[in-house]
């Protein structure tokens, strides 16, 4: 809505000085475009590379949890490898410097923090559901040899029952057992009935592991739907993958960096960034700090490829 309000009011104005139109229209359109138009910036810089090109950090939103201080750190160590590279002081820190670095936050870095918090959850979940594994495997180990025991002393019993019916069968059948057999008959009862006792006993038992094997089941699968609704939240918010910008250089605005997931990944942002400053434009290579996508780049050993080392030579007119 106020997107669309902006253009209407702009639409008027044009109507009103028609000339001016286009040059506000296409001052929006750099604004957020960026990188991409405002590359090839060399004009804007007095006499490039004679002389460091001073830079200063702006404000640092508290949302993306880094001082500036830090912030102050990791820049330097992104224009020394520009220093280091040409053997020439190209960049240098200085507080007052109009060039500011800024950290600007937005969707970009909370959508960020949303998908490292995504992923954090993830691999709790998994170390989760490894435990769940573990003892489902155990419990269930358990319970198979449990219900086998229980299966074979439950024929045994049978067997035992069986005999045991016959034999007071037989002596009913000749009017009754003498007592040595009557006896004997009554201990074979008094023991039949202390199995059937552990028999109830163990039934019991396995129903209590049942109970427990899909207690842990069913904990499974409430962690994993869990994990699945953050997923769909997180796709709903956030919708598809699309390229987005990490930082921009804009020579009257400086540098703004507006996602980064650890310091390796801001170094090399503002290393770029710091690379149109000095008049450097995009190069073809992945693994270049100037290739205009955050790719196959060492985040780790940050240095210039060689098509990063030829543009900034042509831009500086080094040797
Ligand atoms: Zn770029």
């Amino acid at each position: 809505m106020k997107f669309l309000k902006k253009i209407f009011l702009w639409l008027l104005f044009a109507a009103v000085l028609a000339g001016l139109f286009w040059i506000f229209f296409n001052k929006f359109i750099e604004k957020d475009r960026s990188l991409l138009s405002l590359s090839a910036a060399p004009a804007a810089l007095d006499k490039p590379c004679n002389r460091p090109l001073k830079f200063a950090i702006g404000s640092v939103d508290p949302r993306f949890n880094i001082t500036a201080d830090q912030v102050k750190t990791i820049a330097v160590q992104a224009a020394d490898i520009w220093n280091k590279a040409s053997g020439r002081q190209l960049l240098e820190y200085d507080p007052n410097a109009k060039l500011q670095i800024k950290l600007v936050y937005d969707q970009r870095q909370r959508e960020s923090d949303a998908a490292d918090q995504l992923n954090a959850d993830l691999e709790n979940l998994s170390v989760q559901k490894t435990t769940l594994d573990k003892q489902y495997g155990g419990l269930t180990q358990k319970y198979d040899q449990s219900l086998a025991d229980f299966k074979s002393n439950l024929a045994d019993y049978q067997k035992k029952l069986d005999s045991y019916d016959q034999e007071v069968a037989k002596w009913n059948a000749q009017g009754g057992a003498p007592p040595p057999e009557y006896d004997k008959l009554t201990h074979e009862r008094k023991d039949l009935d202390s199995e059937l006792k552990n028999l109830q006993s163990e039934e019991s038992d396995l129903k209590h592991l049942a109970d427990q094997i899909n207690g842990i089941a069913a904990k499974e699968n409430n962690i994993v739907s869990n994990y699945n609704s953050q997923v769909s939240t997180f796709q709903s918010e956030y919708g598809g993958s699309q390229e987005f910008e990490k930082g921009v250089f804009n020579p009257s605005q400086g540098i703004d960096i507006y996602q980064f997931r650890a310091a390796d990944d801001l170094r090399m942002t503002i290393a770029h960034e710091l690379g149109h400053a000095l008049g450097m434009q995009h190069v073809q290579n992945p693994k270049s700090i100037m290739y205009y996508l955050m790719q196959d780049q060492d985040l780790k050993n940050p240095a210039p490829t060689a098509e990063d080392m030829v543009e900034l030579k042509s831009v500086c007119k080094l040797n």
